[in-house]
């Protein structure tokens, strides 16, 4: 049996899509289109399972404006995860998918993330309504940083959604986009009731929120960082690839360098209480937006005796414990304490 029978007989429409699907579209695009998009991109010999490469660029691959474009968005937005952009013809407009091993593509696609989306969209979209499409591809990532397909990935769709809402929004507020185009958008996609989404005043809460957290929190760094009086210590590991030194740079934080014991991968944060908590949680989000898993949050130990500090630091053993903290967890938290995705956060 190829891959593809496969793939099409573990359908059933069991596995969801993630993407943003307006309420107009009769035929949202499903997961199996989009992965069959992924297939044909890289040319991949289903039946074989293996890539056809020509020379070193493998069939298919084009840097078209659009790849480009979401390029451009994305690392305004600070987004530093590994993806890849694609073109597809079944997609409504644009989805996220994280390729798991469940979807029966070669091995080295699993754990990957892709960015698809209709050309025809993405076009007239970039034309005629800029806020509408940063917020529908800061509402795709979003899906993807927030690891909604892989560690956290029994969350529910509802919460799923929110949680892509909050971080459209925020992607809206970072470029400095108007707030009421936007609310004119989620009004129309949102207000026809659906299983997979919360109800329109809950996606506007939480649109709103995103907007308001983000909003003026320059990516370039143009506006100061506010983090003077602060002692910000990173750790620095290979681990991280550069991403937290340029979430810092990107924020004009001034940063000491520690010696890490550890070599995996920063995984949270410590935090004083005498500085403002805001700074802790504006910081956060940035590294989780750019794809630093943060697992904790914790207030620094009492007999270390340390004040106005932050740390980037790693824990052993978090992993078993905790799953990554989301965007919205961490913009919920309000003051410097013990914070783990065992707490909610967002609670009232
Ligand atoms: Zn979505």
């Amino acid at each position: 049996m190829t891959l593809f029978v496969n793939r099409i007989v573990l359908a059933s429409g069991l596995v969801a899509g993630l993407g943003l699907f307006t309420a107009e579209a009769s035929a949202s695009t499903s997961r199996e289109d989009g992965l069959a998009c992924i297939e044909k991109f890289y040319n991949l010999d289903v039946a074989g399972g293996a890539l056809e490469h020509e020379g070193d660029v493998l069939v298919g691959v084009g840097e078209g404006d659009p790849q480009k474009e979401v390029k451009l968005i994305a690392s305004k937005l600070s987004i530093f995860i590994d993806y890849t952009v694609l073109d597809c013809d079944a997609s409504d407009n644009a989805n996220a998918i994280h390729v798991t091993q469940k979807d029966q593509l070669p091995q080295e696609y699993w754990d990957r993330d892709f960015i698809i989306y209709n050309k025809e969209w993405f076009k007239s979209k970039l034309q005629t309504d800029r806020s509408g499409l940063i917020f529908v591809l800061g509402h795709e990532f979003g899906h993807l940083v927030n690891n909604h397909d892989s560690f956290r990935k029994n969350l529910s769709r509802p919460q799923k959604e929110l949680e892509a809402d909050y971080s459209g929004a925020c992607a809206v507020g970072q470029l400095g986009e108007d707030w009421h185009p936007l609310e004119a958008l989620l009004t129309d996609i949102r207000s026809v009731p659906s299983p997979n989404y919360a109800p329109l005043e809950e996606s506007l809460a939480w649109a709103r929120r995103g907007y308001e957290n983000c909003h003026g929190n320059d990516a370039t760094g143009a506006i100061a960082s506010g983090y003077e009086g602060i002692r910000v210590v990173y750790f620095p590991k290979e681990a991280d690839s550069g991403v937290v030194e340029t979430v810092l740079k990107n924020k004009s934080v001034q940063y000491e360098e520690g010696a890490s014991a550890f070599e995996f991968a920063s995984n949270g944060m410590t935090c004083t209480n005498d500085i403002d908590f805001t700074k802790v949680r504006d910081l956060a989000v940035a590294l989780t937006q750019a794809g630093v898993k943060l697992y904790w949050i914790n207030k620094a130990l009492n007999e270390l005796h340390v004040d106005h500090r932050i740390t980037i630091e790693a824990e052993d053993g978090v992993q078993d414990r905790w799953l990554p903290l989301s965007v919205e967890q961490i913009s919920c938290m309000n003051s410097c304490r013990w914070w783990t995705s065992e707490v909610d956060a967002c609670a009232n």
